[in-house]
């Protein structure tokens, strides 16, 4: 059976890409993102399809509907700020942001996402 119900919305697979993947079936293609569905358990998936430089994340998305257009951005930020420990007690010193810093960083977390940060 598949584990699709213990995984978080958000799954960082850019380690393990084609296991991921090997597992569900592909049902359509987005730019540079795939729709993709479990076999056993129908959780649709919507996976990241970059190339190995980048981070991958695959987002479970609740229908097929206007899949491509999931909003995963809230999910990513969550994840960034985990994966960096959480937030310090100092401002963003972006100007004019008051927005607490991610733990070892500079920025809080809407502009590090703005300056292309996945992870
Ligand atoms: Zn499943
Ligand atoms: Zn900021």
């Amino acid at each position: 059976m598949c584990n699709c119900k213990q995984q978080p919305e958000l799954v960082d697979i850019s380690n393990n890409q084609t296991d991921f993947k090997g597992r569900l079936h592909q049902l359509e293609v987005g730019n540079w993102v795939l729709l993709m569905s479990c076999p056993d358990c129908k959780q649709l998936w919507k996976v990241d399809e970059w190339d190995k430089y980048r981070t991958c994340y695959a987002v479970k998305v609740p229908s097929q509907e206007n899949w491509e257009a999931y909003d995963s951005e809230s999910l990513v930020k969550e994840q960034i700020i985990k994966n960096h420990g959480g937030l310090t007690s100092d401002e963003c010193l972006s100007a004019g942001c008051n927005l607490k810093q991610v733990k070892s960083s500079a920025f809080c977390v809407n502009h590090l996402y703005i300056g292309g940060t996945r992870a």
